[in-house]
């Protein structure tokens, strides 16, 4: 009998239950699922999400991994108390809500849909007609597992896409990597998104000079991480004019604070870290297939790379 701690928010566990069930079962796995950490001693794996509020893995002395329920770990990968291997979560879910989020936003901004959505005031404005996809120019920054898929989504829509990573790859699309490829990537951006997690080097990654580098009147959507961008000159840039427009899921701070400068800003939207979120129907055959892979020797899906920090 396999043991697994669901540790997240007491409101998940009921939508969680009936998917894990259903998904070990599927494999083959007898596994008890308990939301009771009390005999830490006894749990072979953990499904962790931060708001279980989990942070001492000392005690779980027969754990065989931690299972993260997100797809950013930041708030757990420097855990030094956690010794075995981490997973994060990769889940189709997760990654076709990210897509229908970045793609709305980015049509958005593309059509320029805010002209006529926010004044519905008797005026025909008619002399502004949408430019065609193919001729605007989207920078992603990370091509991994939701990043390349919104990326070949846009594409596919006919934009004229690029993307930044930290390895080459071999993506069907203009690739760029290293700091020398930002600069390149950025200067072709009209509209730019985030999809970057957040580790000490991409930290303040959109700082003064990269902003810079975007054209006059870009946009940036970062449903990534807050600490990707370095605010004070993002507003700066919104301020002056050079920066279009802002739309935020996700903040140093969360929640944003009521009185942060983003929530009064005319250029800029806030979105309260909505832009997608792990699906428990999909994610949970996430969780129980490395379950299997733990108990049959395999190596584990999706393993958090702890020097790299994702
Ligand atoms: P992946 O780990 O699959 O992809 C990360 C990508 O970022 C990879 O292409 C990686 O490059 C690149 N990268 C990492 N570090 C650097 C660096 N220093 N320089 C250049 N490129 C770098 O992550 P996901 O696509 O699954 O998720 C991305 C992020 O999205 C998550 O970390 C999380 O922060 C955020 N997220 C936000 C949600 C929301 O609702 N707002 C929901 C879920 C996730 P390489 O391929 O070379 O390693």
């Amino acid at each position: 009998m396999i043991r697994l701690l669901f540790s997240a928010p007491e409101r998940d566990w009921p939508v969680w239950r009936p998917h894990l069930i259903r998904a070990c079962a599927a494999r083959g796995i007898d596994v008890a699922i308990t939301t009771n950490a009390a005999h830490p001693a006894t749990v072979d794996y953990v499904a962790y999400n931060p708001g279980g509020g989990l942070t001492d893995f000392t005690p779980f002395t027969s754990l065989k991994a931690v299972l993260s329920l997100w797809a950013g770990v930041e708030r757990i990968v420097g855990n030094p108390t956690i010794r075995t291997p981490l997973c994060r979560m990769v889940d189709p879910g997760l990654r076709a809500g990210m897509v229908e989020w970045v793609t709305g936003q980015v049509l958005r901004h593309h059509l320029g849909l805010d002209a006529h959505i926010l004044r519905q005031d008797g005026e025909w404005r008619n002399d502004v007609v949408p430019p065609l996809a193919s001729e605007r120019r989207v920078g992603v920054l990370g091509l991994g597992e939701l990043g390349l898929a919104c990326a070949e989504a846009l594409s596919a829509l006919g934009f004229d896409v690029a993307g930044w990573t930290r390895r080459p790859r071999g993506a069907e699309m203009p690739t760029y990597a290293g700091p020398g490829g930002l600069e390149a990537l950025l200067a072709r951006s009209d509209i730019v998104v985030l999809l970057l997690p957040a580790t000490p080097a991409t930290e303040n990654l959109l700082d003064a000079a990269a902003l810079a580098r975007l054209p006059q009147d870009a946009v940036v959507i970062n449903p990534g991480r807050g600490p990707l961008i370095d605010d004070a000159a993002l507003l700066a840039a919104l301020d002056r004019g050079h920066i279009g427009h802002a739309t935020l899921d996700v903040f140093r701070t969360e929640p944003l604070p009521p009185g942060h400068r983003y929530w009064s800003h005319p250029r800029v939207t806030v979105t309260p870290h909505v832009a997608s979120a792990t699906r428990p129907a999909t994610a949970a055959d996430a969780i129980a297939e490395n379950i299997r892979r733990g108990e049959t020797g395999a190596p584990f899906l999706h393993r958090v790379d702890r020097d790299q920090g994702y």
